[in-house]
C-alpha cells in the first residue's frame, strides 16, 4: 500500500493538543525504512547499538561529521525513547531544543557545572528548592563559583548583585517551594538581557500548561519532570529547555557528566504528558478551592497560594500565568504537635516529599524537607513548626475539602 504524505502539523496548536501531539513523528515519516509504525514510541531499552560491518561504521562516522544521522552509537549519547519525550517538550515549552536528565537536580546541577568556569559568579533568588540552594553555596563553592542569595521580588537588589564580566546566571524558581512566589519573568528577562547576564528558571511548580518563561524571554526553563511532566509519582526525571548553540554545548556535556535519563523513565514520562493538562487544570481548580477554603479556616493562621488576591506575588500572576499551580502551603494556627494531629487526622492524602502527581501528598516542613535544620535555621528560612504544604492530586475536590474539615477538627 502506497505511503501517505506526512500530514502537516496545523501551526499554532493549543497546549493540551501538544501534549498529545507535540514532537511526534506522524505515521509517513517515522515509517519510512520500516513496514510497522506503532502509535506508541516503544523503549529502547538497549546499552548500545550495533552496525552491520566496518563500511557501515565508516558511513556513520561520516554522517554524524556532517549533522546528517539520528542513528544512535552507544545509550549515553542518545536513545530514541529519551528523544521522543525531549521533541515533545521542547513543542510544550516553546523552545529550540530539551534535553532530559536523569532527575530535576541533575538537570539544574548540569546546567551550571557544564557552563560555569572557575572564578564566575551567580546569583539565585531566595525560597528556593534546598537541593538546588545547596549545590550552589556548597558544591560551587568549592569550585571557586559564588553565589549571591537576593531576595525574591526585589529586582533592584538583583541587578545590584551582578558583578560585571563575572556573574553568568540569574536563577530563580517560579512559583516557588515552599511559598509560591512567583518571580515576574519579563522583568528578570530584561535585566539579564540588558546586562548580559543568562535567566534560568525551574518552572516545576507551574509546568509549560500555566506558565511558559522563555515567551517572557527568560533563557534557560528546568523542571523536575518528577513532579507534574511525569504526574503519577512513579519516575524521576529532569529536563532543561532552551533556544541556540547553548542547548548543543549542554548536550555534549551529558555525555560527558553521564546524567542521562532512563529509556524506561522517558517512556512514562512521554506517556505521562499525553495528560498533562487534563491534570494540571483539574490540580489548579482544586487548589484554588483549597486555598480559599483554608483562608477562611479559623483554625488556620496564614495561607500562600498565588491564586488567593493576599499572596504578595498575585498580580505578576495573573498577568504571567494561565493557572496558579496545584501545591497550597499553609500555617495551622497551633503548634508542632497539634499540626502534627491535624496532619495525621488526613485520610485521603499520603504523608510523602513531592508534588504533581495523580496522588494529593502533603508534609509538615519542619519534619521533612526541613527535619535538618535547627529551629533558628528554619526560622531564618520562615519555616514555622505549622507549616504545611499541601500538593493537591486529581482526587474530587470536595472529597478533599470534606477531609481537610474533619481533620481541621483535632487542632
Ligand atoms: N526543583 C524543584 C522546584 C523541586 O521541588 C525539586 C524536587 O523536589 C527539584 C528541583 C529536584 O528534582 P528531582 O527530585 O527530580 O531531582
Amino acid at each position: 500500500m502506497a505511503e501517505q504524505p506526512e500530514r502537516a502539523a496545523p501551526p499554532a496548536l493549543r497546549r493540551a493538543t501538544q501534549a498529545v501531539h507535540g514532537g511526534v513523528a506522524r505515521h509517513a515519516a517515522r515509517n519510512a525504512a520500516r513496514q510497522d509504525a506503532p502509535l506508541i514510541t516503544p523503549v529502547y531499552q538497549t546499552a548500545t547499538y550495533t552496525f552491520a560491518d566496518t563500511a557501515d561504521v565508516r558511513a556513520f562516522s561520516a554522517a554524524r561529521r556532517q549533522g546528517a544521522t539520528d542513528r544512535e552509537q552507544y545509550a549515553r549519547f542518545g536513545n530514541p525513547t529519551v528523544k521522543a519525550v525531549e521533541r515533545k517538550l521542547a513543542v510544550l515549552e516553546g523552545g529550540d531544543e530539551a534535553i532530559l536528565y536523569s532527575s530535576g537536580m541533575a538537570a539544574i546541577t548540569s546546567v551550571l557545572l557544564s557552563s560555569l568556569p572557575t572564578g564566575a559568579h551567580i546569583i539565585m533568588t531566595d525560597d528556593c528548592y534546598r537541593h538546588t540552594r545547596e549545590f550552589c553555596l556548597t558544591f560551587l563553592r568549592r569550585l571557586g563559583i559564588e553565589t549571591t542569595v537576593a531576595p525574591m521580588g526585589d529586582y533592584d537588589a538583583i541587578e545590584a548583585a551582578i558583578r560585571p564580566r563575572k556573574t553568568r546566571f540569574i536563577l530563580s524558581e517560579s512559583p516557588t517551594n515552599p511559598f509560591l512566589r512567583v518571580a515576574d519573568l519579563e522583568r528578570l528577562a530584561d535585566i539579564g538581557r540588558r546586562r548580559g547576564v543568562r535567566t534560568l528558571i525551574d518552572s516545576t511548580f507551574a509546568t509549560p500548561v500555566n506558565q511558559r518563561p522563555l515567551e517572557w524571554g527568560i533563557d534557560l526553563v528546568v523542571h523536575s519532570a518528577t513532579k507534574y511532566l511525569g504526574g503519577h509519582n512513579d519516575l524521576l526525571a529532569g529536563v532543561v529547555v532552551g533556544r541556540g548553540a547553548f542547548m548543543a554545548a549542554l548536550r555534549e556535556a551529558r555525555v560527558v557528566l553521564g546524567s542521562v535519563a532512563d529509556p524506561h523513565n522517558a517512556y512514562l514520562l512521554e506517556r505521562g504528558l499525553k495528560t498533562l493538562a487534563l491534570r494540571v487544570r483539574q490540580q489548579n481548580a482544586t487548589a484554588q478551592a483549597v486555598a480559599e477554603y483554608l483562608d477562611a479556616h479559623p483554625k488556620v493562621a496564614r495561607v500562600w497560594y498565588p491564586g488567593l488576591t493576599s499572596h504578595p506575588d498575585h498580580a505578576v500572576a495573573r498577568a504571567q500565568m494561565e493557572g496558579f499551580g496545584g501545591v497550597v502551603s499553609f500555617e495551622v494556627a497551633g503548634t508542632l504537635e497539634a499540626t502534627s494531629r491535624f496532619i495525621d487526622a488526613l485520610r485521603i492524602p499520603y504523608i510523602a516529599s513531592s508534588l504533581g502527581g495523580v496522588e494529593s501528598l502533603i508534609e509538615q516542613s519542619a519534619l521533612l524537607a526541613y527535619h535538618d535544620k535547627s529551629p533558628e535555621e528554619r526560622a531564618a528560612l520562615g519555616i514555622k513548626d505549622s507549616l504545611v504544604r499541601f500538593a493537591v492530586g486529581i482526587e474530587d475536590a470536595q472529597d478533599l475539602l470534606d477531609d481537610l474539615e474533619q481533620a481541621l477538627r483535632v487542632v
